[in-house]
This record gives C-alpha cells, structure tokens and sequence, in this order.
C-alpha cells in the first residue's frame, strides 16, 4: 500500500492557472504563488448571481485516527466533477503542530488528497505566520501601553490575550514574564495557544470582508481594566495594523486535488474553542464560483456539524443543502466497545452494537431539519458482513447509506455518493433551522446544545459561570452563538463513553469570550489550546532523502 506522499509524489499536477481558468477565474483575479498554489483576489472575479448549492461533510464520533471526512469531502467533490457537476471543494488549512505530533495531515488521503501536500502542510502561503505575528503584535502592543504608564489602566491579572505559535509545544503552555527587571515590563502570568487557536483565526474565517475583518479585530476584549470594565484591541489601537498584516491571509488559497479539479484551502480554526471550518469567504466565493460546494467541519457531527450550522451559518447567513455523515466500521467498532488494538479484526456484532453512535448523531441532524446521507468510507479490512450491517442500520433508521471507495480509487469511487448527494442538494433542505434563536440568555444557549444535542440530563453552570455570561450580556454580547467545547470522542463531555450515552451531566468549567468572532465559548471538561507532542513525535521520522524529497510526511 503506498503511503499518502508516494501517492503524491506519482501525481501530475497542473499549473494552478489552469486549473484556476476552469474554475472560472480569469487571469487578473489569479495571485500565483509559485506554480501550484495561488491566492483568488475576490474583488476581481467576474460579478456573478449565481449561488451553488451547500454540502456539508461531517461525521460519527471517531477513533483517534480519524475518520475520514477530509479524505471523503475530496473524494465527492472529484465524483461531482465526474458526474460533470461543477463543484468547488472547501477545506481548512492544516496546522504545523499536529504534521510533528502524531494527528497527521490535513490534506486528505490515499488516491483522494489535495496537492501539493507537502507544501500544504507545512508553510502554505503563509496565512498562519500573519494570523500569528497579528497576534503577537496586539500582544506586545499590550505589554507595550503597560510599560509606558498602562493609561488604559489595564489590570495586569485581567489580561486575557495570551500569544500564539504554529507548534505543539507544552512548555509553553504557562509562563511567566516579562522577567528581567525594571527595563523589561511588569511580570505576570501568561501562556501560549496553538495559532489555530487564535482568535484572529476564527475573526479571519468568520469576517465577510476586509472592512468586516478589521471591525471585529476592534472589537477583541484583551482584558479588563481595574473597574472591571472591558478593554478592546481598538483602545490600544492595534486593529489597523493588524489588518495590514492580514491583507493578503483574508483572500482564499487555491490548489488542486489529485484529479486536478479546484479547491479552495482556507483558514484552520480550532474546533474545540472555535467554530472549526474554513473560511466564510472561501465558502461565499466558492458559492458564486461553482454549482455545488464541498466543505467539513471539524471533529464529530456532535461538535463540528453543530457549529458549523449554530455558528459558522447563523454569522455568514449561510445554510447547507446537504449533508454527509461519514461513518466507518472501525469507529463504529469502537463505539460498540472494541479496544483500539483490536480494531483489525471482523467483530459484525460490536459494529451493530456501536450503531447507537450513527443513529443518535442522524436524530441529531434532524432536529436542524435536515435528512442526512451515511457514507460508509470504506477501508481495507472492512469485511463484506460488516458493511451489510451498516447498510442494515442505516435504513433501519430511515436514511440513505453509501459504501465509497474514493480513498482506494479516487472520484470514480464516490459516484454514487455524488448522484445521490447532488439530487438531495438540488431539492434542499427546506426545512433547515438552528437549534436555538439568536434571542435567548447565553445560559439557555449552552443548556439547549448540552441536552439536545449531548443528550445531558443534568447541566451544570456555576454561579461564577452564570455571572459571566450576564455581564456579557450587559456588555451587549447577549445575542452571540455559542461555542461549546469538549472532547471530539463523546457526546458526553468523558472521552471514555462511547456508542450513545444518556443520563450524564454536563458541567460548564469556564467561559470565555470572543467578542471579535462573535461568538463565547463554553468550555465543558479539559480542553488543550496548546497541545503537545507525543512520546515519539512524527518529526524523528520526517527528513529530506538525498535527492532532496521530504520522506515521513505520512
Ligand atoms: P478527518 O478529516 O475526519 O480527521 P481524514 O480524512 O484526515 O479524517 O483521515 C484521517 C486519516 O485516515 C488520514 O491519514 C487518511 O489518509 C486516513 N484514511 C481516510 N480514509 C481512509 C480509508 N478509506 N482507508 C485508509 N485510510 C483512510
Ligand atoms: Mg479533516
């Protein structure tokens, strides 16, 4: 079996601008960088009526390998090319951290990966380095008003910006600075996030313009002042600067799959304390560009789906016209209780067993008026039985279930999910609603997701939670989304229970708000912003061979 770079590496790609011409971009709106990477400026696109129907790929609670809903997302945009449907594939931008660690790519997989991935995954067009030197000069610029006699009167203890860097790097996690003496500021405690934790991430993927972009830089609370009251990135007037820094990061990326049909890749926000998709740009130019629009959310349907629709649709004004529920017979093993090591091996029972999973997420999807489609990504070792059994639930549960074999053959493998997805598209999903009204306390925001869709029994917000939330409210934030954060693993908040567990309780430990994005996060159970390395990281293994190709990028 050749690994995803091999398969890469055998690829013929096109220049981007030919791809880019058959997307429809004319050459003026084309910023090339390099031969197969190109930036798409928006305002030079022909002026066009025209808006595309939605798909929305997410997925079953997975194994920690993933399940596949990038891999899928490109395999069915290739199909719909097959089935000549012009289609527009959007996804996010991979963070460096995880290339190190153990997560892997975020490009895809197998005979279905957008390309160049080494390129994709490592430094790209640089978006990440502006969204993290954004971040950092609103950093020092704080840092900055404190030292010359902190005339915003910032309370050192209540500064709430943190900075960032593309790494996992624990050590980083907690500091303590500026140390050093009188010269150097006033220590205090502080910290590191992963960039894609930024909220200059989520402001970037969530803006509608530039104008919009730089109006919810302003709006950034980096603290609080000794009264209590907010202090906003405008009054230590970073926002200017850090859209220039952002001028270029704010227009989409464009590349190529393997089968050389478009892809827009951009913007990566974390899924956990932000809303996990690309960028509304990407997906509102795609929208005008093509007839149909591929995108995925981040982690679980539990959590990606819910964001994407309570979040990423409620701001931009979107809604989707379908939507693709991965599912595997190795995550729904899992599910039905099979530890990770005996994943291997046929067990027909624990895959009806951890059906739960699949059913419980369907009626999910329902309750925002939308019929679903399963697509069995189909792996290697999945037997015969195992598959008929996903069938055999599926339509027990009342919804279309399609075996895709995109990642062993590309497109061609995803055509019936295409034919079937496409029709669904074209009828809509008239029905289609946010779990909540815009009009509700944040409390009862958070207390819906957790008993709807987590299926909590018992929602635990402290008083000093509750507090928080009515001050925000006080401040005029009361009309935001919520942002829930907990593990990918579970509907619960413990990554432990697996399959569709009931009867637990959901206890909100934190609150946090990203008055930019427009949006607060809820933090349910422990939540890593600046993740780690594992004991044997990725990194021992990638190195350049002697003909100067990078080996190990998995
Ligand atoms: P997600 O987007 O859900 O996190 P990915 O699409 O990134 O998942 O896939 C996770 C990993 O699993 C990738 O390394 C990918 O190559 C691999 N993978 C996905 N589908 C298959 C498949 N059908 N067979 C084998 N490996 C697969
Ligand atoms: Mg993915």
């Amino acid at each position: 079996m050749p690994t995803d770079i091999e398969i890469a590496r055998q690829a013929t790609l096109k220049p981007i601008a030919e791809v880019a011409a058959k997307a429809g971009v004319p050459d003026e709106a084309l910023i090339p960088y390099g031969k197969y990477k190109a930036k798409i400026d928006r305002n030079a696109l022909p002026a066009s009526s025209s808006q595309g129907k939605l798909i929305l790929v997410t997925a079953i609670n997975p194994t920690p390998a993933g399940e596949g809903k990038t891999t899928t997302s490109v395999g069915l945009s290739d199909a719909l090319h097959r089935i000549g449907k012009k289609t527009m594939l959007c996804l996010r931008e991979p963070s460096l951290g995880p290339c190190f660690g153990m997560k892997g790519g975020g490009a895809g997989g197998g005979k279905s990966q957008v390309m160049p991935m080494d390129e994709i995954n490592l430094h790209f067009t640089g978006d990440f380095h502006a969204i993290t030197s954004a971040h950092n000069l609103l950093a020092a610029m704080i840092d900055n008003s404190i030292y010359w006699s902190n005339p915003l009167d910032i309370d050192v203890r209540r500064i709430v910006w943190k900075r960032v860097l593309d790494m996992n790097d624990r050590a980083l996690r907690q500091i303590a600075g500026p140390l050093g003496g009188v010269a150097n500021g006033f220590p205090r405690e502080s910290g590191f996030d992963i960039t894609v934790a930024s909220e200059i991430m989520a402001i970037l993927c969530l803006a509608s313009d530039i104008e919009d972009l730089q109006e919810r830089l302003g709006n950034i609370v980096i603290g609080y002042k000794r009264d209590r009251t907010p202090v906003f990135c405008r009054d230590v007037k970073a926002d200017r600067a850090m859209t220039v820094l952002l001028k270029d990061a704010i227009q989409p990326n464009m590349v190529q799959t393997l089968e050389n049909n478009p892809a827009f890749l951009h913007g990566g926000p974390f899924a956990n304390i932000a809303h996990g998709c690309n960028s509304v740009i990407a997906t509102t130019t795609a929208l005008k560009m093509a007839d149909y629009v591929v995108t995925e959310a981040g982690f679980g349907a539990d959590l990606g789906a819910e964001k994407f629709l309570d979040v990423k649709c409620r701001i931009a004004g979107l809604k989707p016209d379908a939507v693709v529920l991965v599912a595997t017979v190795r995550a729904l093993k899992m599910n039905g209780g099979v530890a990770k090591a005996d994943l291997t091996e046929e067990n027909v029972g624990a895959v009806r067993a951890g059906a739960v999973n699949l059913k419980r997420h369907i009626e999910n999807l329902r309750k925002f008026g939308i019929q679903p489609t399963v697509a069995i990504n189909h792996f290697y070792l999945d037997t015969d039985a195992e598959i008929a059994v996903i069938r055999e639930m599926a339509a027990e549960f009342d919804t279309d279930a399609v075996v895709c074999k995109h990642w062993a053959d590309g497109g061609a493998g995803a055509e019936e999910l295409a034919r079937i997805v496409a029709d669904k598209a074209d009828a809509g999903a008239p029905d289609f609603t946010p779990l909540y009204p815009d009009d509700i306390p944040l409390a009862d925001k958070i207390e819906t997701v957790a008993r709807e869709i987590y299926r909590a029994a018992e929602v635990n917000i402290p008083p000093a939670v509750r507090k928080q939330l009515q001050q925000w409210e006080e401040m005029g934030h009361g009309h935001f989304p919520v942002c829930m954060a907990k593990t990918q693993y579970s509907f619960s908040t413990d990554p432990t229970k697996l399959g569709a567990p009931e009867g637990h309780e959901v206890t909100v430990r934190e609150v946090r708000l990203s008055a930019g994005a427009g949006f607060v996060v809820a933090i349910c159970g422990d939540i890593m912003t600046m993740p780690g390395l594992p004991k044997v990281p990725s990194a021992e293994a990638i190195y350049l061979d002697e003909n100067g190709q990078i080996e190990g990028l998995f």
